[in-house]
């Protein structure tokens, strides 16, 4: 049996936690897992931090810590600790079970916006028979996809099956079938206006903050609409705000906010041409997470390379 070894977990608060140590005890019995609490109390213990969110200076007091498991895709809530030990790997979740996930909330979120589900949700809630005529079909609407990675990939592969013309934009031109690329700032504008239905699945770095916002925007052909399922530094929601009010916008689907939970006073709580859901895109359950995590440290305890690992240079 390989020697004691303890990680340290702040993501999903107890009743998480006590989730994450019954996942590992069937995966790695000899992998300790201590609540993070605890965790602070007993730092020169600790071996491997699984976080989403740890407090500014607490990853620094584990002086034996060897690798950063974030427990979700984007790794945004770790980099914001100014005493994040920059020397350490840190490993974003990438599984195919999240980005299976993500791919159906998006065609999830595009189809609602195809076939207008918020207008048919308003007028149930009223007991109204709103009787219309959607004017368009799939392949009438083509999906843009801001980010062609894990989660992106999927999410259009999925909309291509739909019947959608999909493009996607990312740092470095892709292959895909079935998928027009678009690559780099230079090509953004292009992209954006052969764009009907805008999906946002970048990572939050410098480069993408507020990357969806009003002249951006008024690059969509008119009556373009937006899925914003990456990360609310993404867009300026005033921006879609004044866009969905003045019709340039037709719809928007809306995961994520800066800050979260969106104040329920926010005026898209209560848009009629605005989905807004709880950021709950993807949530793959802690046993398809724990399998990546038990996988890694595996294969990092023999010696091989981490999987997936945040590059400083590029940002994400
Ligand atoms: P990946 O790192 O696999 O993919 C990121 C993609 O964005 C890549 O295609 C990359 O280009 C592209 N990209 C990054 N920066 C730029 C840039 N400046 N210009 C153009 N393209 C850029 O990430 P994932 O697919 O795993 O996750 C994407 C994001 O989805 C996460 O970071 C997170 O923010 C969000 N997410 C949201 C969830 C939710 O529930 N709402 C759940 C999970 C994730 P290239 O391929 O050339 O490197």
């Amino acid at each position: 049996m390989a020697d004691r070894r303890v990680m340290a977990v702040k993501s999903g608060g107890e009743a998480g936690f006590a989730e994450w140590r019954d996942c590992f005890a069937a995966l790695d019995p000899s992998l300790e897992l201590l609540y993070w609490d605890e965790a602070l109390r007993r730092p020169a213990e600790i071996d491997y931090a699984l976080v989403w969110d740890p407090e500014p200076g607490a990853l620094a007091r584990f002086p034996r810590l060897r690798v950063i498991f974030g427990s979700g895709a984007g790794v945004d809530g770790i980099l914001l600790d100014p005493d994040l030990p920059r020397h350490l790997p840190i490993v974003r979740m990438a599984i195919p079970e999240a980005a299976q996930r993500m791919g159906e909330f998006c065609c999830w979120a595009v189809l609602s916006l195809l076939k207008e589900a918020r207008r048919l949700a308003i007028a149930q809630s009223k007991g109204e028979w709103d009787y219309f005529e959607p004017p368009y079909r799939a392949e009438m609407r083509s999906v843009g996809v801001l980010g062609l990675g894990a989660m992106g990939t999927r999410s259009a592969e999925m909309l291509r099956a739909l019947g959608f013309p999909v493009l996607g934009w990312s740092r470095t031109r892709k292959t895909l079938p079935g998928v027009e690329s678009f690559a780099g700032a230079a090509e953004l504008p292009a992209f954006l206006a052969r764009t009907d239905i805008l999906v946002c699945l970048l990572p939050a770095t410098p480069e993408t903050r507020h990357i969806v916002r009003a002249e951006t925007l008024a690059m969509l052909p008119p009556g373009a609409a937006y899925v914003g399922i990456g990360r609310g530094s993404h867009h300026v929601l005033e921006d879609v705000l004044a866009a969905l009010d003045g019709g340039r916008l037709s719809g928007a689907v809306l995961d994520v906010f800066e800050p979260e939970p969106l104040p329920a006073s926010h005026p898209l709580w209560r848009h009629p041409r605005a989905i807004v859901t709880p950021h709950v895109a993807s949530l793959p359950t802690r046993a398809e997470r724990a399998g990546f995590v038990a996988r890694a440290i595996a294969a990092f305890e023999r010696g091989e390379p981490l999987p997936n690992l945040f590059d400083p240079a590029r940002g994400y």
